[in-house]
């Protein structure tokens, strides 16, 4: 009964799950034609919807919110977060620019959808969440679907994960009004940094941060974007 992953009912018709992950990445398709102007993509690159397409979002997502699972949409997760919209989260991938032997550091892990996702397309991802319970859930879920490239850190982003550094590429998806010094620290040259900048209640600015290969950086400023505070630490 509270079986959290029951299979598609069998017949000829095409699963109602799968037509619902066809509605959600057509979804996400609009969302990057809206706002390519403001991105620089002028369309979800093809490993970022394989990636998204190949992650059952309904394992992440509580008992109560199932039926929601495959909308556009962030959903509520408990604790008083929640797991981010799949736009957003395929739109942070994409641009991460991710490469096959890159290593990630994600700092909010939440349900752990996002670093399921950047795992089908990165070597290994760090993922560190301020909540314990939160971690664990996540750590569980993601062992669950046997993705070991995730590793699951209790602790607080603010400080990066110094034991894992330098980064290939660096993901922050809770919002810190400016940007914490150890991450970029912790960012490898050449790498690639996505995070949302600004207020901490209301909108916040989704920032690209390069380093190039002499150590300097570019940034650049794509959506507005609403994520939940970085909590501890700073703040
Ligand atoms: N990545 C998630 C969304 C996470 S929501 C997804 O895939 O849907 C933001 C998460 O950041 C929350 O779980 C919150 O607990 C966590 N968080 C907030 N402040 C943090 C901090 N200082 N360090 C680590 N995680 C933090």
């Amino acid at each position: 009964m509270d079986d959290p992953d029951p299979p598609d009912p069998p017949g000829g018709a095409r699963p109602p799950r799968a037509e619902a992950l066809a509605a959600m990445l057509a979804a996400i398709d609009d969302d990057f034609a809206r706002t390519a102007a403001d991105t620089g993509l002028a369309a979800m690159p093809a490993p970022v919807r394989a990636a998204i397409a190949a992650v059952p979002r309904h394992r992440f997502v509580p008992a109560q919110a199932q039926a929601r699972a495959y909308e556009n949409r962030p959903l509520p997760i408990g604790h008083g977060q929640t797991i981010s919209q799949p736009f957003i989260v395929a739109l942070m991938t994409a641009l991460l620019e991710l490469q096959p032997q890159d290593r990630v550091l994600e700092i909010g892990s939440g349900c752990g959808y996002q670093a399921a996702v950047l795992a089908q397309e990165a070597a290994q991802v760090d993922s560190v969440e301020i909540v314990p319970e939160l971690a664990e859930r996540a750590a569980a879920t993601l062992a669950g679907l046997g993705l070991a490239r995730v590793r699951v850190h209790k602790g607080d982003g603010h400080a990066g994960w110094p034991a894992g550094a330098p980064y290939d590429k660096i993901i922050a998806t809770a919002a810190a009004p400016t940007l914490p010094p150890a991450w970029v620290a912790q960012l490898a040259a050449g790498g690639r940094l996505v995070a949302p900048i600004g207020e901490r209640e209301g909108l916040q600015t989704l920032v690209l941060l390069r380093k190039n290969p002499r150590g300097e950086l570019q940034q650049q400023r794509t959506i507005a974007v609403r994520f939940v505070p970085l909590t501890g630490g700073a703040g």
